[in-house]
């Protein structure tokens, strides 16, 4: 078992967190108060502000401004303690985790109550072979993956000798037109047409194409026709390509191959493929579910009690992306309320006031899509906005979930440089 450092070596009843996301940050940040030794693992160092990743990936965000170091976020929480490993295996029965840490030697952690937040992946839908050739974009290592394809795109066009091998390399598709593919599709087209537009000379950046797929009939589907009909509006004035109700049904290192309802094939010839198409959980999800034998959906998710405890275990919660509840969206608010609910249950059986009725009731803030400059869509409630309105809305939401006020400020200032003047600092390739 690994020891608590002695400022913590009490008595104290141990609540462990594994994940670092939005879920288990969030759960951690509400345990300040409780008398338990708290212990909060990630197989990473930061907490990763995903919604802002495809800004990392087209150069206008550095790692930095989107990555928070756990530790420093929680260093005023002195019944806290932050652990680098990967979670790879539990016994119920044991109240024990067991994880790996960097120079792959493993170690166990006891708890007394466990809350799993290890959030989701990219899926290929069977067909992992296709990541080797189109980067998911979930994590900080796909951000930068996806940046030194695409700058990388441009550079190799430029020396190329034929108009067909340039074109090739300017085409870029992006498959999946949710939001994650409608930004991503955006900037790359922003990119092109803005920043690096004038710095080329054999190539012409503006020419490049940028295709977005998806099997549904229009992009951002879950934002409601009207929103989404002003997306593709929005969409082709940028020059975004949209081919939609197709499916992808190969990719290769030259392109891809879709395929329509009514059984028509086509070939796209591009240098660059990004997949933002589908998500699963991460594997350590179904290693839980076996151990508690829990039910998991399609997705990996675990089928959770009202109140995200996990059932038969009720001294185990699993929140956010991973839990399949009421078919609630894989949202970061329904993870950092999840988060929140479970560590507060954790919190009043600790202190000895538990509820008889903790069932979590998540309440909607809405969902909001950034598309180009100065257009995002926002959707709460009953209420839409598009245009400049959602862009400012948008912008607001994003700067106040920021952690710090240091990213808060820099992600402003870059902001600003790449809405005036287009630029983009961050597009060093190694
Ligand atoms: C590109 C992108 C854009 C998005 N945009 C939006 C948006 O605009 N609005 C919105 O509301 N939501 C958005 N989301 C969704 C939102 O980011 C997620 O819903 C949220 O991050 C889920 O939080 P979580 O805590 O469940 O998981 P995550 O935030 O994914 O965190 C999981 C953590 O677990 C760690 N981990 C994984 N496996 C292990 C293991 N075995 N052991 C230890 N640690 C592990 C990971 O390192 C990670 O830190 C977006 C997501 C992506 C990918």
């Amino acid at each position: 078992m690994v020891p608590l450092n002695d400022r913590m070596a009490t008595a104290l009843p141990r609540v462990v967190i594994v994940g670092g996301g939005f879920g288990g940050v969030f759960a951690a940040r509400r345990l300040r108060r409780t008398p338990a030794d708290v212990v909060l693992i990630d197989r990473g160092t930061s907490n990763l502000f995903q919604p802002l990743l495809y800004q990392c990936a087209t150069g206008i965000l550095s790692e930095g401004q989107i990555a928070s170091p756990l530790r420093s976020l929680l260093r005023r929480q002195n019944n806290t303690q932050v652990l680098l490993g990967e979670a790879i295996g539990l016994d119920p029965d044991k109240r024990t985790l067991t994880a790996v840490r960097p120079d792959r030697s493993t170690f166990d952690l006891a708890y007394d109550y466990l809350i799993v937040a290890v959030g989701m992946r990219s899926s290929y839908f069977g067909h992992d072979e296709y990541a080797r050739f189109a980067p998911g974009m979930k994590t900080l290592d796909d951000a930068l993956t996806i940046r030194r394809r695409v700058l990388g795109a441009f550079e190799v066009a430029e020396t190329m000798t034929t108009p067909e091998a340039r074109a090739e390399w300017l085409t870029f598709a992006v498959t999946g037109a949710g939001p994650t593919g409608v930004e991503l599709a955006g900037q790359i087209r922003e990119l092109a047409t803005r920043t690096i537009a004038r710095e080329f000379r054999s190539i012409h950046p503006r020419e490049a194409r940028v295709v977005l797929f998806d099997g549904a009939e229009a992009p951002l589907a879950t934002f409601g026709p009207e929103l989404s009909a002003r997306a593709m509006r929005i969409l082709a004035k940028i020059g975004v390509e949209l081919k939609m109700g197709v499916l992808v049904t190969n990719v290769d290192p030259r392109g891809l191959d879709t395929k329509t309802k009514d059984g028509t094939t086509e070939r796209y010839n591009a240098r660059t493929v990004l997949w933002t198409a589908g998500v699963q959980a991460v594997p350590f999800v179904h290693t839980a579910a076996t151990a508690l034998g829990a039910e998991q959906d399609r997705a990996g998710r675990i089928a959770v009690n009202p109140d995200l405890t996990v059932p038969g275990h009720d001294r185990v919660w699993v929140v956010g992306d991973i839990m399949s509840l009421h078919h609630l969206p894989g949202l970061a608010e329904v993870a950092l309320q999840g988060g929140r609910h479970a560590a507060g249950q954790v919190h009043r059986r600790i202190v000895g006031k538990p509820r008889s009725d903790d069932s979590f009731k998540y309440r909607d803030l809405g969902t909001a899509a950034y598309i180009s400059r100065f257009h995002a869509l926002v959707k709460v409630g009953p209420v839409r906005l598009s245009g400049f309105l959602g862009w400012a809305v948008w912008g607001v939401i994003h700067i106040s979930f920021l952690a710090g006020a240091r990213n808060r400020f820099g992600t402003l200032t870059s902001w600003t440089f790449a809405l005036v003047f287009g630029g983009r600092r961050e597009r060093a390739i190694p």
